[in-house]
């Protein structure tokens, strides 16, 4: 893709512009979170198009690999990627891609990029790696690992399908994405060691105009927002005036919850919270022993400063 090519179809029309992958692990949640960013999207014939109806915001379908040369040619000014994928960008070329930021990491798309060997063949760290071939999609991390770590070993790059080098010959060993590890499982290999722990995160390019700022702005504030209702829980139940203390000590990341009489009990209050994290069956059950009753947990759908 050539930076004359993309310049061309991004328009200065004032809309806010995002690059997402067309079809792949990363798409349809990438479309999930935007929709529940109140981004209601219409859908058009456009192959590489898609504009949203209630906010001046274009999405970009792509492949993931394009997504960074899209921010930095400002054909877009955000983009949802995988970790993995911008840090390659940017150890291949840091001149152009390092002035792109990870702002929000969006929990989905984990993966680990790994160094995995043929099972069987003796392996005690990466230095048994020493003198030979690594095949992987991910030079420039791949290299980089391998110099941080003192270890010299040929690299031969693949566009796909790496977990096959070693049965073929072409590689001793493969460093690769994993995640659960059947595809290593399938082909006889054993995962080793982890080189990147990655998850799908919203880049943005630092250099962005001016009027584009604002409606970013705006696009990730709403994205935190749905972020933290998404992890977040609303806990209600009743508890005896003086197991307050130890009730309130337990119940998960709320800093301050509310408290608020009971009608016709002096001796009950009622406690409702916002909990940052999950709240577990053993949490609950912890609760009712210290004198907890009535306990409610629900689902938070919106939630902002
Ligand atoms: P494209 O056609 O857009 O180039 P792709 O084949 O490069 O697609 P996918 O296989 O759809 O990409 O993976 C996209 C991203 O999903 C990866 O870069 C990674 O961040 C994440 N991912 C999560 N789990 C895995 C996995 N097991 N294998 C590969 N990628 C994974
Ligand atoms: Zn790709």
């Amino acid at each position: 893709m050539t930076g004359k090519m993309i310049s061309k179809s991004g328009t200065d029309d004032g809309r806010l512009k995002i690059a997402i992958q067309k079809s792949g692990r990363l798409s349809e949640k990438s479309f999930t979170i935007l929709e529940k960013a109140g981004i209601s999207l219409q859908k058009s014939k456009d192959q590489l198009l898609c504009q949203a109806r209630n906010f001046p915001l274009d999405i970009f379908l792509v492949r993931d690999d394009d997504i960074p040369a899209f921010l930095v040619n400002n054909v877009c000014q955000l983009g949802i990627i995988g970790q993995n994928s911008l840090l390659e960008a940017q150890s291949l070329d840091p001149d152009v891609f390092g002035g792109l930021e990870q702002v929000i990491n969006l929990g989905f798309g984990r993966c680990r990029l790994s160094l995995a060997t043929p099972n069987g063949m003796p392996y005690e760290d990466v230095s048994s790696l020493a003198g030979k071939t690594v095949a992987t999609s991910y030079r420039g991390l791949l290299s980089d690992f391998l110099a941080e770590k003192g270890v010299d070993a040929d690299i031969v790059t693949m566009e796909g399908a790496v977990e096959v080098a070693p049965r073929t010959h072409l590689a001793d060993a493969i460093c690769d994405l994993v995640s659960t590890g059947s595809t290593l499982v399938s082909n006889g290999l054993t995962e080793q060691d982890v080189i990147l722990n990655s998850q799908a995160v919203i880049i943005k390019n630092n250099a962005m105009p001016t009027e584009s700022h604002a409606l970013s702005e705006k696009l990730l504030a709403r994205i935190t927002a749905v972020l933290r209702a998404q992890n977040s829980r609303y806990i209600m139940l009743n508890s005896p005036v003086d197991a307050l203390e130890g009730i309130k000590s337990i119940l998960p990341g709320s800093q301050s919850p509310t408290v608020m009489p009971l009608q016709g009990r002096d001796d009950m209050v009622a406690v409702h919270a916002v909990c940052e994290e999950e709240v577990f069956w053993t949490t609950m059950e912890d609760l009712k022993l210290r004198g907890a009753t009535s306990i409610l947990v629900v689902p938070i759908e919106k939630m902002l400063d």
